[in-house]
């Protein structure tokens, strides 16, 4: 399908390695397809191991001087991509809609939020500071450098195409590393897309690579190549562990931002309509397949009844369609598997005792729709209280007192996200503290920005993105011992 681009050039079907834009010396490629539809939109290289072992030492060899250059000047490479995806944010958000479904506005909204952390860090970079310690002893002087970790492999997933790189790739750039970058197969145009821009912005050739193909033997190759300092992941826990387990041997640096399992917590005390809308952007955002989406749903036994009906009434005004059609708030899921995943989550809440009240069966239009749905009855012991659905489902499970709720709502390996919503001062700070999540939205189902430390513990990962904590897993720490003075 062609697509009406201001930019046409911004849709590319070639890799962007060391500088250059490739075909596949197989001359093997990959699709990509519109998941509202199955229709082909473009075919990229399915680039072998020998190709991003080109890709990184490239990456290898103009680190040294990337770093060298001041601050100031990697700021405004920066600073000049920043300006540029702002510019042809209505091209990368048509292309974005185009190989990942969601709806237009959303795009555009994750692409601008995201482009934000390119702002960010190009001001990040000029604050990177070392440290003078006072010495134990009076002829020495302990002086701390910070410098960057060097080249850096990263890999991104499809449900935010365009927004997890550039919260990889900004610190990276502007702490003085380069990036290698594998996209997820199912979205690379929007990478490619970046890359164009990067390129444009003034990104030294090789600086910033994006390779794609086979996700098993790129990922191989960033492990074991001794060049790769550091890898940046954003996906699934169990591909992070498989990461981590590989990068083992080179005793890589590692940042890993996985599953999780985000409990959504509305105490009788809270605003009830607040509440419901801000379960409704983090259960609906994307169709649901967000790593921070509410998953489980807890709500206090006085008010479930009355949350239920309002949650209810807004689900049933979602419009599910193409994402380029106006009005559209919900697009299709990415495939036929995350659809079959979501049925098999409302079968299991079902048949163990759960009660229907909306939605629940595949929709009409296409293989990758279903019906938002929401399900009251669910206990601890179903699917959707264990496992990440990313999907439309609201699992509705009451619950009688604070100490319950925070012990189910700890009872995961998951530690991403967690919501809640409550009035009482005394309450929010325990229950803020009690939850086991690197981040907590208190009466508020929104939380990433360019400002805050992204990130999660227990299994959902290592490390932060965004904020002046972003940066850290980016740099090495050096210690100067001055003695003989
Ligand atoms: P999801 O279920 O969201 O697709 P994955 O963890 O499978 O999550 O995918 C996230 C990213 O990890 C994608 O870019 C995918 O291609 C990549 N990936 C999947 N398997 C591997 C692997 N064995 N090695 C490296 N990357 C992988």
């Amino acid at each position: 399908r062609i697509l009406d681009l201001q930019d046409p050039a911004l849709l590319t079907d070639r890799a962007y390695v060391a500088g250059e834009w490739i075909e596949a010396a197989s001359g093997r490629s990959i699709p990509v397809s519109d998941p509202f539809d199955g229709a082909v939109l473009a075919h990229v290289p399915d680039l072998g191991p020998e190709t991003v072992r080109t890709a990184i030492d490239k990456a290898y060899e103009v680190q040294k001087d990337w770093a060298k250059r001041p601050a100031k000047e990697r700021a405004a490479v920066l600073r000049r991509w920043y300006d540029l995806i702002v510019t042809h944010s209505d091209d990368l958000a048509l292309i974005l809609t185009s190989e990942q479904g969601k709806p237009l506005a959303e795009a555009k909204a994750e692409i601008l939020s995201n482009a934000a952390y390119l702002e960010w860090f190009a001001e990040e970079a000029k604050r990177i500071y070392g440290d003078v310690i006072p010495s134990a002893r009076s002829d020495q002087r302990i002086v701390v450098l910070k410098q960057p970790v060097g080249v850096c492999a990263a890999i991104t997933p499809w449900n935010f195409p365009n927004g997890m790189i550039t919260r990889k790739v900004g610190p990276a750039l502007a702490a003085g590393c380069t990036m290698v970058l594998k996209p997820a197969a199912q979205t690379p145009l929007s990478a490619l897309a970046l890359a164009v821009l990067a390129e444009r912005a003034g990104v030294p050739k090789g600086a910033f690579s994006v390779v794609t193909g086979a996700a098993e033997p790129i990922g191989r190759e960033f492990c074991h190549n001794p060049k790769v300092a550091k890898i940046t992941f954003t996906g699934s826990t169990k591909v992070g562990r498989w990461l981590m387990k590989e990068a083992a041997d080179g005793i890589k640096r590692l940042s890993l931002e996985l599953g999780g399992n985000a409990p959504f917590i509305v105490f009788d005390d809270a605003d009830l309509d607040a509440a419901v809308e801000g379960a409704m952007i983090s259960k609906f955002r994307n169709a649901g397949q967000t790593c921070v989406c509410a998953n489980r749903i807890y709500v206090q036994a006085g008010v479930v009844e009355a949350f239920t009906q309002k949650l209810s009434a807004k689900v049933k005004e979602l419009k599910l369609g193409r994402g380029t059609e106006a009005g559209v708030v919900m697009g299709p899921l990415i495939d036929d598997r995350a659809v079959a995943k979501m049925e098999e989550h409302v079968a299991d809440a079902l048949s163990h005792g759960g009660t229907l009240v909306l939605g629940g069966q595949r929709s009409s239009l296409g293989s990758t729709f279903f019906e938002p749905t929401v399900i009251t009855g669910v206990t601890q012991a179903m699917k959707v209280a264990k496992e990440e659905t990313f999907a439309p489902l609201a699992p509705i499970i009451s619950f009688r007192d604070e100490a319950e709720v925070i012990a189910m709502a700890n009872d995961t390996e998951f530690g991403l996200a967690s919501y809640f919503y409550a009035k009482e001062l005394g309450r929010v700070w325990r229950v803020a503290e009690a939850l086991e999540s690197g981040m907590v939205g208190v009466n508020t189902g929104l939380l990433a920005n360019e400002a805050a430390p992204f990130g999660g513990i227990k299994q959902s990962g290592l490390g932060r993105e965004g904020s002046k904590y972003g940066i850290e897993g980016f740099l090495e720490t050096k210690y100067l011992c001055l003695t003989g003075m």
